[in-house]
């Protein structure tokens, strides 16, 4: 764990959150500022530093976190109508929080392109 990092701590319950579903290996949360009716976001427990410094080992967890948002996504009921998943990685993309993070996103229409 990086004790300096907002979702490492988290992840081992030192900065609360609500969290909305969990596994052995990913923990889901609602967002403390949300964009939509539905924004949940989706980490993995271990500190992964962004998709930019994921390597070949981590495809499984890239994976069970969009796997994850899936099932959030059918239980805040927004599966049907539809929702967006997102990664922001690095500057550009407003990563704010330089631990992996898949944002679910849903209960309105989503504007594309995102801006
Ligand atoms: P990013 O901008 O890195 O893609 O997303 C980071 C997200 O983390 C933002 O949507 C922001 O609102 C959320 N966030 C920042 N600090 C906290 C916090 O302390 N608790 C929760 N639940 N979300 C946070
Ligand atoms: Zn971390």
């Amino acid at each position: 764990m990086a004790h300096d990092c907002l979702f490492c701590r988290i992840a081992h319950r030192e900065v609360p959150a609500t969290i909305v579903a969990e596994n052995e290996r990913c923990l889901a949360f609602r967002d403390i500022d949300p964009r939509a009716p539905v924004h949940v976001l989706v980490i993995p427990k271990d500190h992964v530093e962004s998709l930019d410094t994921a390597r070949a080992q981590d495809a499984e967890l890239l994976g069970a976190l969009q796997l994850l948002a899936a099932e959030v996504a059918r239980s805040e009921g927004v599966a049907r109508s539809g929702y967006r998943t997102v990664v922001n990685t690095n500057a550009d993309a407003g990563q704010s929080v330089p631990h992996v993070h898949v944002h679910l996103l849903g209960g309105r229409p989503l504007a594309w392109p995102p801006g």
